[in-house]
């Protein structure tokens, strides 16, 4: 496999040369800039396959430098932010980053992170296609059809039933749930998976109060059935 290039931006040396020591350790080729402006030079000549990004940064902040990564590219960013920046936090999200670490971190976490963030987007690219019954969804294009249908679903709408229909009859917690839908909503009331349930319902099942494909676990969650078909 090609060795990915990483772009570290974080003003504190101690805490980007370890990071840097860490990743070429697990095999990633790995730049550091100490400062937005030369984040922002080195992003433009490196072009990396992902970018880690703290937020409190001399000329030009990470918000800003997110901000401008994302008008160009759709590189994953994955934030270092202090626990108190909680609202820069969101706001990066906003802004288009993938993920983020709290400091202090350590470090397999963030290498874990930067390992899924990859794989995340590197398996959406590879054209996948759930089929579960008479589901598909074409991740890579972010289609979806019910028997051969087109559905028109929101984002969310799609994510979430992308997780149900990849492990047909597996039970989700509205937290798991929840959970990996983390990307799309900062929603952090397990109810909101039902109002989401609710609509998918209406644009896949034939009644929509008797469900026959997403399917309710009393106290639990939800599962997709695929049916007879799948
Ligand atoms: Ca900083």
């Amino acid at each position: 496999m090609e060795m990915r290039t990483i772009l570290v931006v974080e003003d504190e040396r101690e805490i980007a040369r370890m990071v840097q020591a860490y990743l070429l350790r697990e095999g990633y080729q790995v730049e550091v800039a100490f400062d937005g402006e030369s984040g922002w030079v080195k992003f433009q000549t490196l072009r990396p396959d992902l970018v880690i990004l703290d937020l409190m940064l001399p000329r030009m902040n990470g918000l800003e430098l997110a901000q401008r990564i994302r008008r160009e590219s759709t590189v994953p960013i994955v934030m270092l932010t202090a626990r108190s920046e909680e609202a820069d936090r969101v706001a990066g999200l906003e802004m288009g980053a993938d993920d983020y670490v709290v400091k202090p971190f350590s470090l397999r976490e963030l290498a874990a992170r930067v390992r899924a963030v990859l794989r995340r987007v590197e398996g959406v690219v590879a054209s996948e296609m759930i089929r579960a019954g008479p589901l598909v969804l074409d991740l890579a294009a972010r289609e979806a059809y019910f028997s051969e249908k087109p559905l028109d679903l929101t984002p969310t709408e799609f994510d979430l039933l992308a997780i149900l229909a990849r492990h047909p009859g597996r039970v989700f917690t509205r937290r798991e749930l929840l959970q990996a839908l983390r990307d799309r909503t900062y929603a952090t009331i397990p109810r909101t998976v039902d109002s989401h349930i609710k609509n998918l319902r209406r644009k896949i099942e034939p009644d929509p109060d008797n469900p026959v494909y997403i399917i309710t676990v009393h106290g639990v969650g939800y599962k997709f059935n695929p049916g007879k078909g799948g």
